[in-house]
């Protein structure tokens, strides 16, 4: 009954508890759901923040699920995407790391010398003459043991050693411990807003000024399939491109199966989101950056362009449009934020200098190197290949009218005014 209540407070924006409870007094469509029962305004809140919350994802698979068996879904195809959603939180109430860890930094080094003299001063009354040990930075913890250690040891301080003491107690130590709490909110987050820490700040659509606004709000993702929403995930991080893994993740252990096709815009078409669909076994219909530059003529008939450059895939070796060869020089590997591990392969022309063709070919005073990434082109021309496909150009018709439509729907019903 309470989810009934929830659902249709919901269609009709209604998400206030106390209009509920009125809604349920006053709304004949709400009696009819409830049976006539009047739940107060804190039993509702209660069901909804604490009794629902771990068990709406249950609910919504469900739904699908009926969806499904109703064909109105197949669940073989995603259409992804994502857009931000402004936290109902105060815009000025960020935190930022930079700045927690730079005042932190500061304190330490404060702590750090307060230490030092009265340590120094313990040692000189006590005629001790070995040298002093450098304080190391400490936590909050090791900082209250470290006052009731030198508590203990100070038989009779004089007044400023007593004020150092103090102030190390009751003005080091709690901003210390504020500072730790901060740290420990942020995770690996840039930021978060005190008055909803869970939101993050983030770069939502320019106002009518074109002003960028920085709020608090939230990345939300989600898969459709004719303009349905089958799953939906919440994250922390602005970008799109580190959601996906997630995303597909929680798709899977909620519907118990995994779609064929996933449908996604450039903005997925990462080297690791690739390999994830890979393993997964998905079709990828997703674009990468540079997909719509590399069609253009002008790109397509540059002899200089690297993906034009012939590879002898037998001796590992690039040829320039002089026909010099250009030889493998190293392999790097550069690992991700989120802790992905590419590796890029440089080749070297052995003599560009007096070349006729340098000004069209690189800009640079040495001979020319090339960067490949070879999984990462492999990825790219398997989904050049799908996308350039008629399932593909189905797909690629279809995406604008799926998630960017289901955007908007919910933009005008729920009046959203942050969606991006
Ligand atoms: S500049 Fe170097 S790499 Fe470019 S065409 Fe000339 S020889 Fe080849």
């Amino acid at each position: 009954m309470m989810i009934k209540i929830l659902f249709y407070s919901y269609l009709n924006n209604i998400y206030s508890c106390r209009k509920i409870e009125k809604a349920l007094h006053e709304n004949i469509y709400f009696m009819w759901l409830s049976g006539n029962s009047i739940p107060d305004y804190r039993t509702i809140n209660y069901f909804r923040g604490k009794r629902l919350k771990d068990h709406i994802n249950q609910v919504f698979a469900q739904v699908v699920k009926l969806l499904e068996e109703l064909d109105y879904v197949s669940l073989n195809v995603q259409y992804v995407d994502g857009t931000k959603i402004e936290a109902k939180s105060n815009r000025y109430s960020f935190v930022w790391r930079k700045s927690v860890e730079k005042n932190k930094t500061k304190l330490e080094e404060k702590i750090k010398a307060v230490i030092g003299q009265i340590e120094s001063q313990i040692k000189s009354d006590q005629r001790e003459i070995d040298t002093i040990e450098a304080v190391k930075p400490i936590d909050s913890k090791e900082l209250k043991a470290k006052i009731d250690e030198l508590n203990n040891q100070l038989q009779d301080p004089d007044k400023s050693t007593q004020r150092e003491i103090k102030k190390l107690k009751d003005d080091h130590l709690p901003r210390l411990e504020k500072y730790e709490k901060q740290l420990e909110i942020l995770g690996s987050r840039g930021s978060y807003s005190k008055t909803d820490e869970d939101a993050t700040f983030m770069r939502l659509k320019d106002d009518h000024l074109k002003n960028g606004q920085l709020k608090p709000a939230y990345n939300a993702q989600i898969s459709t399939e004719n303009q349905i929403i089958t799953h939906y995930s919440i994250h922390q991080t602005p970008g799109d491109i580190t959601t996906l893994e997630k995303h597909l993740n929680s798709f899977e252990e909620l519907n118990g199966v995994q779609s064929k096709e996933v449908v996604a815009d450039a903005g997925y078409g990462s080297e690791q989101n690739y390999e994830i669909m890979e393993e997964k076994e998905i079709d990828a219909y997703v674009k990468y950056s540079f997909y719509y530059k590399e069609q253009k003529a002008s790109q397509k008939e540059n002899p200089f362009v690297v993906q034009n450059l012939y590879y002898n895939e037998q001796d590992d070796y690039y040829v320039c449009p002089m026909g010099q060869h250009m030889e493998f020089k190293e392999e790097r590997s550069k690992v991700s934020t989120t802790g992905y591990k590419s590796r890029t392969r440089y080749y070297e022309a052995s003599r560009c200098e007096g070349c006729p063709m340098r000004g069209m070919c690189y800009k640079g005073n040495e001979n020319r190197t090339i960067e490949i990434n070879q999984n990462l082109n492999r990825h790219r021309s398997k989904a050049r290949e799908l996308l350039g496909s008629e399932k593909g150009l189905y797909h690629r018709r279809k995406r604008s009218v799926e998630v960017e439509a289901v955007f908007g729907q919910l933009k005008a019903i729920i009046n959203l005014p942050d969606l991006l």
